[in-house]
């Protein structure tokens, strides 16, 4: 078999379920909608150039969708369809809004297919096993090739040590099959979290992410969850102080849907085994560095996820699945990856 990374053949995780429902968190300000390419944008502009802005936050002001007072994109219709999709299709939307939880990896086994798991059609409710037919039209380009936002050829498992494709996969199938097997995520990873962190601490951290992210968004809010239950974490006696969940509703929608309830351990196990299948972390750190910032989230996902079951009556599948939301949010955020540049293994 060749070493290097290719698109083909496409490979899913086993186990892995997802289906559009419309549950309409994604088109939210749940989350930047954007950057948009050049291209992206002028066919953005092309149906409605109202419905472009640009983000001032960095150092280069970068085109996204306009996000509507409801927190809702401007081209989200009423009934949570997509106005772009439902006047021109979806190849006039951005490549995210296409894609999106769907990703591709290529490696020497091939395209690999990643799922993001905070969408609640991702993670609640009835949803068919994912397969090459079901994901190809959110995979492929505009020319219908199949398009990888990364190549893995190897991997360090630790600053020392790194490995071959092959040597990795036999790492990760006992990983995932212990997940597989309902093993608790917690003995999966085997680490503490809040590891010992380089000039700073885990307070000083968290304080930092709660100062720079509230900004009335709902990703600012679910960065104050994050925060609240970080500093729960570390102090017992913390009294958490909570905002409201703009997100609630899609939840809701995703629990309405037919559907086996899953349990806890089940949605928790089955998002790490994501986290590890995505190979998204061989962009900036080691996989030693993966295991404790893993454990760091899950171990705050799970006091969100009992908040979420004592004080909101949640069932404990949706309950994980909204802290899931949480944690994915802002572990997806340049605010943890800083953090996670200073953890000391
Ligand atoms: S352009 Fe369409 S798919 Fe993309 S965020 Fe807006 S409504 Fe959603």
């Amino acid at each position: 078999m060749s070493s290097e990374p290719r698109v083909r053949p496409i490979v899913v995780r086993p186990g892995a379920r997802y289906q559009c429902f419309g549950d309409g968190l994604c088109c939210t300000d749940i989350h930047i909608l954007g950057p948009l390419s050049k291209r992206e944008a002028k066919r953005v502009a092309q149906v409605d150039p109202s419905g472009l802005t640009y983000d001032d936050d960095g150092d280069e002001e970068q085109p996204v969708l306009r996000v509507a007072t409801d927190g809702g994109c401007h081209f989200l219709l009423p009934d949570r369809r997509c106005g772009i999709h439902a006047s021109h299709g979806p190849m006039q939307k951005p490549d995210f809004c296409r894609r999106f939880p769907v990703g591709l990896v290529a490696t020497p086994q091939g395209g690999r297919v990643t799922t993001e798991h905070r969408c609640p059609c991702r993670t609640l409710g009835d949803r068919p096993l994912l397969d090459e037919d079901n994901v190809m039209s959110s995979i492929v380009d505009r020319q219908g090739r199949p398009k990888a936002e990364r190549r893995v050829k190897r991997v360090a498992l630790t600053k020392k040590t790194k490995v071959s494709f092959d040597e990795w996969r036999a790492v990760e199938a006992d990983l995932l099959g212990r997940l597989a097997s309902g093993e608790d995520a917690r003995n999966v990873l085997g680490v503490r979290p809040f590891p010992e962190l380089k000039k700073s601490d885990w307070a000083t951290e968290l304080d930092a992410i709660a100062a720079e992210c509230l900004d009335g968004s709902s990703f600012g809010f679910a960065a104050l969850w994050f925060v609240e239950h970080g500093r729960r974490r570390l102090d017992r006696e913390h009294r958490l102080r909570l905002p409201v969940r703009p997100w609630a509703a899609a939840f809701d929608r995703a629990l309405a849907r037919d559907g086996e309830p899953r349990t806890d351990v089940d949605v928790f196990s089955d998002w790490i085994a994501d986290e590890i299948w995505s190979l998204k972390w061989t962009d900036d750190r080691t996989f030693d560095v993966v295991c404790v910032e893993l454990a760091t989230r899950l171990s705050i996902a799970r006091a969100v996820a009992r908040t979420l079951r004592a004080d909101h009556a949640c069932r404990p599948d949706r309950a994980a699945a909204e802290a899931i939301m949480v944690v994915e949010l802002v572990g997806e955020s340049t605010y943890w990856s800083d953090i996670v540049a200073k953890i000391r293994v």
